[in-house]
């Protein structure tokens, strides 16, 4: 039987290849979004032309309830989850100044508040199950700090402690959790900075390129299977932060 992955914000980007990558190593995936429904529904076909097996699922990962109604649809079209992408997230570039309440907060629900109504969802299947894995997506600014991105860096500074006390509690139940840090990689999320200061900032990156979602994919990949390994934070960024 095929193992079952949800991962969150796969609808494009990062999250996308990661849909792709699993699919291609023969998870059955639930692909969630929280407004692109129609590039959520095109992977889905995209996925099932080639012989796999895709769902997708409208859900805000802030709203508590909506994941636990998503981990239930997706359990119960898919077979219990035993891999959970905590990918959505969003980014924002703004002076600390002139961050207001609603956006701080806004921005914690999302990044880091996801990651735990996801977990709170997956996880009494997975400890049913004795075993399952979790990954979750942080950033290079989850261990920097960057300039004008203040509520961001938190979120993935926290996602980082997440990670690693989550693992230490959850390692003698055989459920993994580990975490990804993506340097400067080529999606919506960065095409906001505009190409000059995105050319700017390869020059700045010792490979010479912005990362290819792909590689975040691979590395996802990689975790899923890497039976021994937990607790730990993958930097995937061309040497960026070395
Ligand atoms: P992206 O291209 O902006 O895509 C964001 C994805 O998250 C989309 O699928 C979006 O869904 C979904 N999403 C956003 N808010 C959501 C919510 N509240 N509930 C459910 N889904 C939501 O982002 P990306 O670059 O692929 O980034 C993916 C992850 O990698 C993020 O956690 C990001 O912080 C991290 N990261 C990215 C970079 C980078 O350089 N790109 C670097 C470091 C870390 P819709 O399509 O429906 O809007």
């Amino acid at each position: 039987m095929k193992k079952t992955a949800l991962i969150t914000g796969s609808s494009r980007g990062i999250g996308a290849a990661t849909a792709y990558a699993l699919a291609e190593a023969g998870y059955a995936v639930c692909i969630n979004y929280i407004e692109q429904r129609q590039k959520a529904e095109a992977l889905v076909k995209a996925l099932r032309d080639k012989g796999h097996t895709a769902i997708c699922y409208r859900a805000d990962v802030a709203d508590a309830s909506a994941v636990q109604a998503m981990a239930a649809h997706a359990g119960e079209e898919l077979g219990q989850i035993s891999l959970l992408v905590n990918n959505a997230g969003v980014a924002g570039q703004i002076q600390f100044q002139d961050i207001t309440p609603d956006a701080w907060n806004r921005m914690f629900s999302v990044n880091l508040g996801g990651c735990f109504n996801c977990i709170q969802a997956v996880l009494p299947g997975m400890l049913k199950a004795h075993e399952g894995c979790i990954i979750n997506v942080s950033s290079i600014w989850g261990s920097h700090g960057a300039s004008c991105e203040v509520a961001y860096s938190c979120t993935k500074h926290a996602i980082i402690g997440l990670t690693r006390s989550l693992a230490a509690e959850l390692a003698p139940t055989g459920i993994r959790v580990n975490c990804v840090a993506p340097g400067v990689i080529d999606t919506d999320m960065v095409k906001v900075l505009g190409e000059e200061t995105l050319s700017m900032l390869a020059q700045e990156i010792p490979l010479g390129r912005l990362g290819k979602p792909q590689e975040i994919a691979d590395t996802i990949v990689h975790l899923a299977s890497a039976t021994y390994t937990t607790g730990q934070v993958f930097s995937v960024d061309g040497g960026f932060i070395l």
